[in-house]
């Protein structure tokens, strides 16, 4: 629900346009930047006030600010979450989470494909303050389920993962984590909330990369965490304002501009996807196209039981191996050679020759990269383009 002149408005769209801001003195239609990192009080009793309880007024940028508490709200109501803390960046979200929630000797199970900082930090660094882990295959639940134990914390897994296109049963994953006493955190950021929100198929936190779909124009940074229950937003809070990868407002402010175009852009580069995701799989060239939108998808149907689309990210496989992945990448004109992924640039990468080039031909075979294997996120550039680009890549392969 948002409230526009004092009505309420339950669209998707016109939530994420009007989410959050309710209008000010002004008569803004956008709402200002608060570029203010501190606030003044009017005098030492409303100060004590505001340090007793947050609510009675603003005190310092890293611990709110206006402009950063409208995007929260925007967010968390497209989630359907009842709050949402924002972060200066995604994988700082991943880590806020991680810092609030873990101690030592506790234990995390996580699916092994995830992103791949996500993975590094529990591996490499909170395993140095004692955290446990274990990583598994959790497009069977079944393995969520073995790897648990008496000291879990915490489930974590992102639904569909990339570049292999993996999709992990949120409701299954949820029950069996709540059966252990723990909480189940869902990465959402390749299909975002207007494809799926998993807090409604009972996960308790949905974490974003921003920087992808939400904000989806490639020029902002940013992460937040959303929350099912008050009690686990009051438990990260205040580790999230002490551990500091807080937002800025200004990183804040083209976020809401963003947003107001978020379900437009997603099924504009969903509907792309699906037509050119069926181009790729009879192209003679093209081994096999990894797309929950095509019929050869094996998860096509769980996805389709827990989200309305399958989104714009895919993977193909050339048939070429590593040299053709190359000469596709430096043959492309329209699809820019880059990571990331969500935004209305098409970006298109290939991993054995460049995110991935540190590992042997035999580690990404076990990784489930092969060296043909091109990952590809669609753009809102003409449909026409970018076939006629991908057409004229492959010419040179
Ligand atoms: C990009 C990404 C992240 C990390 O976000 P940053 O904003 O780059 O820090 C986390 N999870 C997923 C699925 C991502 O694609």
């Amino acid at each position: 629900m948002s409230k526009h002149n004092g009505h309420e408005f339950e669209g998707f769209a016109t939530r994420s346009i009007h989410g959050g801001f309710e209008g000010d003195e002004w008569g803004s239609v956008i709402p200002p930047i608060v570029q203010s990192s501190t606030y003044s009080f009017r005098d030492v009793d409303h100060g004590a006030a505001c340090f007793k309880d947050h609510s009675q007024g603003y005190i310092y940028t890293r611990l709110a600010n206006p402009t950063i508490d409208i995007l929260e709200a925007n967010i968390a109501g497209l989630e359907g979450g009842c709050a949402a803390l924002a972060c200066s960046t995604g994988i700082g979200a991943v880590n806020t989470l991680f810092f609030a929630l873990l101690n030592a000797g506790d234990h995390i199970v996580m699916s092994e494909s995830i992103y791949a900082p996500t993975r590094i930090n529990i591996e490499k660094h909170w395993s140095r303050f004692g955290v446990e882990f274990s990583f598994v295959d959790s497009t069977d639940t079944a393995n969520i389920e073995a790897a648990m134990r008496p000291n879990t914390r915490l489930v974590f897994t992102e639904t569909p993962a990339n570049p292999a296109i993996a999709v992990t049963d949120i409701a299954a994953a949820a029950e069996i984590a709540h059966a252990h006493g723990c909480l189940l955190a869902v990465d959402n950021t390749v299909l975002s909330p207007v494809l799926q929100r998993p807090l409604e198929h009972g996960a308790d936190i949905v974490v974003h990369s921003i920087t992808k779909a939400l904000n989806g124009h490639s020029d902002v940074v940013g992460g937040i965490i959303v929350f099912a229950h008050a009690e686990h937003y009051k438990a990260v809070h205040h580790a999230w304002y002490h551990l500091g990868a807080t937002m800025d407002p200004h990183q804040a402010w083209l976020v809401i501009r963003g947003l107001k175009t978020l379900e437009l852009r997603v099924k504009q580069m969903q509907k792309s996807a699906k037509k050119i995701a069926k181009w790729l799989e009879q192209h003679p060239q093209v081994e096999r196209v990894h797309y929950l939108g095509l019929k050869s998808h094996p998860q096509r149907a769980l996805n389709a039981k827990q989200a309305s689309g399958p989104g714009s990210l895919m993977s193909f496989e050339l048939k070429g191996g590593l040299e053709a992945g190359k000469a596709m990448m430096n043959a492309v004109r329209l699809c820019s050679l880059a990571v990331s992924l969500g935004g209305v640039d098409t970006l298109i990468q290939h991993p054995a020759s460049m995110t991935h080039v540190g590992m042997t031909p035999e580690e990404r075979k076990e990784a489930g990269i092969p060296d043909g294997l091109v990952r590809f996120s669609i753009g809102c550039e003409t449909t026409a383009d970018i076939i006629a680009d991908l057409e004229q890549a492959l010419t040179r392969v």
